[in-house]
């Protein structure tokens, strides 16, 4: 079957209705006429419970009835069927009342039961679905078409409990500005322009500062700062953070060997719990060391629990070997997860660090000062070292102290700085 422009027109075999291809095919083509549409994608939920209640055949036959009704919906609209549970309408452009009175129908619609027959047996199916509204702009290209739909769908999913969303202007630059970051997190990966500072830790029982944090740092090529907190989890999810660690990895061991009489016992790192399973951990850490003349005393490995997903027993071996070269590891923002408290503890971490929210709870309430003061005994009990990050007041630094949180690490003391402030910095503490 061939359309007005012979292109071929590919339909999903079960519903008989257009498929993703050519979606995007109509799509390109009322782009290349400079017409507006908007399309109302239709994300059906909870359909793997639907095949285990009722059966797969009437789980088939509930997204033919779906595709059969929104297909003769209304006769401006083409229906299409883009993935196993995810259908589309693409209609003419309108206003945005309009659009909304158009959801709303199917809305009410998906509200009620489905009848669905089979074996000479009518099932009464319910379909849960959630719907995403956007217009198309005539200079949308393809990318931008996937971009919208993925990024509506990511943020549905993170914020959105009504069941719509319309993708306005404030979701638009929003999706701009992460495709804005991820490039430019691409392009410093490809031409290692991180910079790594390093936040001076305070010992307590020391006295001084004998530890730092390494803290990556990126500019867009604009000049304008990209803050960790975005950058970070966008390389997590593109793929990015493993050479992201390396390079850090790599910077430190450069700094650490180039500054052999800095007046630390060691300096750590962030990385994944993924990465420690990699079988190229060891042997990679080891080669940087190696290369830079660095004792594995003066490296530690920070991991947050929320990346240490399963595995313990491999992540436990690799731990204890390098634990065994002096490389020993931090558990990073603790009392941020929610995960397996006896499995994360029964890892040999050296250091816990308890996150500035844990931290923020010793201001707060008599209540949260015991907590910590708890936590803090519990920890010391089973030999680990408390880390308090986010120190910023003196009251604070007098809690962390009273409860023998044994460093501190947080802007009170020193806020991350490059690696040639660090060393003046703790020259200037020398004195
Ligand atoms: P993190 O590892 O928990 O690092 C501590 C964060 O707390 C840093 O934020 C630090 O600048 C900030 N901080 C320290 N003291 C204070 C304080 O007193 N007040 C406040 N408000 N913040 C304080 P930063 O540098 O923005 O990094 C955020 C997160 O990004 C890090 O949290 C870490 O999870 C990740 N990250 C940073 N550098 C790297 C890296 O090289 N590799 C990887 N994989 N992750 C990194
Ligand atoms: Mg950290
Ligand atoms: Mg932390």
């Amino acid at each position: 079957m061939t359309d007005q422009t012979s292109n071929p027109v590919s339909r999903d075999p079960m519903t008989g209705l257009r498929d993703w291809r050519t979606f995007f095919q109509d799509v390109k083509k009322g782009i290349a006429h400079g017409i507006h549409a908007h399309v109302i994608l239709v994300q059906l939920i909870q359909l793997k419970r639907v095949n285990r209640k009722h059966g797969i055949q009437t789980g088939n036959k509930l997204l033919c009835d779906i595709g059969e009704y929104l297909k003769t919906f209304d006769p401006r609209y083409t229906a299409y069927r883009t993935n196993s549970s995810r259908f589309i309408l693409l209609g003419p452009d309108c206003t945005q009342q309009q659009a909304e009175d158009a959801i709303d129908r199917i809305r009410i619609r998906f509200q009620e039961n489905w009848p669905v027959e089979g074996d000479g047996v009518t099932q009464e199916v319910s379909a849960k679905a959630y719907f995403i509204h956007f217009f198309l702009d005539p200079r949308d290209t393809e990318i931008d078409l996937l971009d919208k739909m993925n990024h509506a769908v990511s943020v549905y999913l993170s914020r959105e409990k009504r069941g719509i969303l319309f993708f306005n202007e404030e979701l638009t630059s929003d999706m701009l500005h992460k495709r804005y970051i991820l490039n430019e997190t691409r392009y410093a990966v490809e031409h290692k322009t991180f910079q790594v500072y390093y936040q001076p830790i305070y010992d307590c029982g020391e006295a001084r500062f004998t530890s730092a944090e390494s803290l990556i740092r990126l500019r867009g090529r604009d000049g304008s700062p990209i803050s960790p907190g975005e950058f970070i989890p966008m390389a997590e999810e593109n793929g990015l953070i493993d050479n992201i660690s390396w390079i850090v990895l790599e910077k430190v061991c450069e700094f650490l060997g180039s500054h052999p009489e800095l007046p630390l016992k060691s300096v750590s790192v962030n990385m994944t719990g993924q990465q420690v399973l990699d079988p190229t951990f060891v042997g990679r850490i080891e080669n940087n060391l190696e290369k830079y003349q660095v004792e594995g005393s003066r490296l530690r490995i920070e991991i947050t629990e929320r990346t240490i997903t399963d595995d313990f027993d491999e992540v436990r071996k690799v731990m204890a070997y390098l634990s065994k070269r002096g490389i020993q590891f931090y558990l990073d923002d603790f009392g941020t997860g929610y995960s397996n408290l006896s499995s994360m503890l029964s890892l040999p971490f050296e250091v816990i660090k308890f996150d500035q929210s844990l931290v923020k709870m010793m201001d707060e309430t008599d209540k949260g000062l015991r907590t910590i003061g708890l936590l803090a005994d519990i920890m010391h009990e089973n030999d680990y070292c408390i880390v308090a990050e986010g120190i910023e007041t003196a009251s604070q630094v007098r809690n962390a102290q009273e409860h023998k949180l044994d460093r501190i690490q947080g802007y009170y003391y020193a806020k991350p700085m490059p690696g040639d402030a660090l060393v003046s910095f703790l020259a200037q503490q020398a004195e």
